[in-house]
């Protein structure tokens, strides 16, 4: 019996190291399914089926124009903006459906990482710190993973109210959006290096040039605290395929996934999170907190394991967009 049990464990050809030595036929249907295969069980694994949505199966082409129209208050954000939530014993949550800000505290100032759209940051950031027992004043630092208006979209009320320090490397693409800053847009301040680590207290990020989503797009790896236990974070900085649709930028987008998954795994991080909450179901793991048992496992922290597979997704699936460009006959 308990050999035939062996047997069959290791005929089972759909465990994640499996997947991850055998690699995927070098086609576009190959690479598809092999990012869908690394979201995970349907049953009680870790999976990302949100960003194998977002960029396996309805991946976004091309760059937003820079003088693409200036955003707009949200018609919907009584049903879109989330609850904020502590999410570890010195990290919060503030979001809605589609973003996530995640605020670091430390024995001194905040350091507040990603900033929501700009007409949500007085609700969802100023508002959500303020229902936390958090007074927002004490943000010293913003960190803005990429240029974007989802992540850049508050950096100017943190910098010109609070005098917050804005660290990002995407100064160049904030400061070429034409419409993109309606109430005001974030002044050139630190730029972020490879390597460089900001440090507020008894906290520090360490952070990586992980260009390719923009040109400007940043990762960070950091500790946080879960009943006590440190616990690695992986922050990836930019995840979806709207830069422009060619061979060298997803080149780059591939070296970047490749480099955040080995940062990722060197620095043994076991959470992997982000700028929008969909990617790895921030929202609705955060809600699992409030009945959490003892001894459970904090439903972010996946496992080292499953971060591989997050980074996994991402370069299957971009080789899959990459063959596709190649592929394709060339306009005149
Ligand atoms: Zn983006």
């Amino acid at each position: 019996m308990r050999t035939a049990c062996l047997l069959g464990l290791l005929a089972l050809p759909s465990s994640a190291s499996a997947q991850s030595q055998t690699p995927a036929p070098d086609t576009i249907e190959g690479h598809l399914a092999a990012g869908k295969a690394a979201a995970g069980g349907r049953d009680n694994t870790p999976d990302f089926y949100g960003l194998v949505t977002a960029i396996c199966v309805a991946p976004q082409r091309g760059a937003p124009p820079l003088d693409a129209p200036a955003p707009r208050e949200d018609p919907d954000r009584k049903t879109t903006y989330l609850e904020p939530k502590k999410a570890f014993d010195d990290v919060y949550w503030m979001g809605t459906r589609s973003t996530s800000a995640w605020l670091l505290t430390s024995n001194d100032g905040y350091i507040l990482y990603d900033t929501a759209y700009v007409y949500d940051a007085e609700d969802v950031l100023v508002g959500g710190m303020t229902r936390l027992g958090l007074d927002p004043a004490k943000v010293k630092y913003v960190i803005v993973s990429h240029g974007h208006r989802g992540e850049s979209g508050g950096a100017y009320l943190f910098q010109s109210r609070y005098g917050a320090r804005v660290v990002t490397a995407d100064w160049d693409l904030i400061e070429g959006s034409v419409y993109g800053y309606p109430t005001g847009k974030p002044k050139r301040d630190i730029v972020a290096t490879d390597g460089m680590t900001i440090t507020m207290g008894d906290r520090s990020v360490k952070l990586y040039l992980t260009p390719g989503h923009t040109p400007g797009t940043i990762s960070g790896v950091f500790t946080v605290r879960d009943r006590g236990q440190p616990l690695t974070v992986f922050y990836s900085g930019g995840t979806e395929f709207n830069f422009p649709n060619d061979v060298a930028h997803f080149d780059q987008y591939l070296a970047s996934v490749r480099r955040q998954a080995s940062l990722a795994r060197e620095s043994g991080a076991t959470i992997i999170i982000n700028n929008q909450s969909q990617f790895n179901g921030a929202a609705d793991r955060l809600r699992m907190l409030a009945d959490r048992r003892a001894g459970e496992r904090h439903p972010i922290d996946v496992g080292a394991e499953a971060v591989a597979r997050y980074f996994k997704i991402e370069d299957e699936c971009a080789q899959a967009r990459r063959l596709q460009i190649s592929a394709a006959p060339k306009s005149q």
